[in-house]
């Protein structure tokens, strides 16, 4: 997704919209997907629609380069694109219950362990983290240009991409990622999510 250009197009998931109940919800996949996601990318075109310089930058670039916009104009190529580019992560961080590793190994579990302690401990500290955000934004666990693991919130749509940091593991809660089954019940959606996303390996 980094490296497109416009116009951009809603990229179909890589498994089925119920594949993650019942932790996330099939109805909850559809909205999130097909309307929320689908809303970045149309609006992001829409942003750039009357800028044909801009249209030739990869969404990396917009979302990192400087280029000469009034403040409206740049401010929405910055939520938008960074709502393409999130959820793009997000939506390719799951993988269904039975398959991919829902815990990490390796390298990535000797970074947690001399980080955290424990597995265990880091999900505790991820989710007190995510239960932290103020209104809508995003937790993740990234890395630095040290190789140090960092858990970080985003506010809205802003990426860590603008922070120079790797993202490993990316949740969403702004409140349409859990709604329509958690309610005002974040924490048990924090709960949840460990179930169906995936580690990468490091
Ligand atoms: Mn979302």
């Amino acid at each position: 997704m980094l490296n497109s250009t416009y116009p951009y197009t809603l990229p179909p998931l890589g498994y089925d919209y119920d594949a993650f109940e019942p932790y996330i919800d099939t109805e909850t996949m559809h909205y999130h997907h097909d309307k929320h996601f689908q809303t970045y990318i149309n609006n992001l075109n829409k942003a750039l629609e009357p800028h044909p310089a801009l249209q030739k930058l990869t969404l990396k670039q917009l979302l990192t380069g400087r280029y000469p916009l009034s403040p409206s104009d740049k401010t929405a190529i910055l939520n938008n694109g960074g709502g393409v580019y999130n959820h793009s992560l997000f939506f390719d961080g799951l993988s269904p219950a039975l398959s991919g590793s829902h815990s990490p190994e390796g390298r990535l579990l000797a970074l947690i362990n001399s980080g955290y302690g424990s597995f265990e401990e880091f999900k505790n500290q991820f989710n007190l983290q995510a239960a932290s955000v103020f209104g809508s934004g995003w937790t993740a666990l990234a890395i630095d240009t040290q190789k140090r693991l960092r858990i970080v919130n985003l506010k809205n749509q802003d990426t860590a991409l603008q922070q120079n940091l790797g993202i490993l593991i990316l949740v969403d809660v702004w409140e349409h990622a859990y709604y329509l089954k958690y309610k005002n019940l974040r924490a048990e959606y924090l709960e949840a999510i460990w179930n169906v996303l995936s580690f990468p390996v490091l």
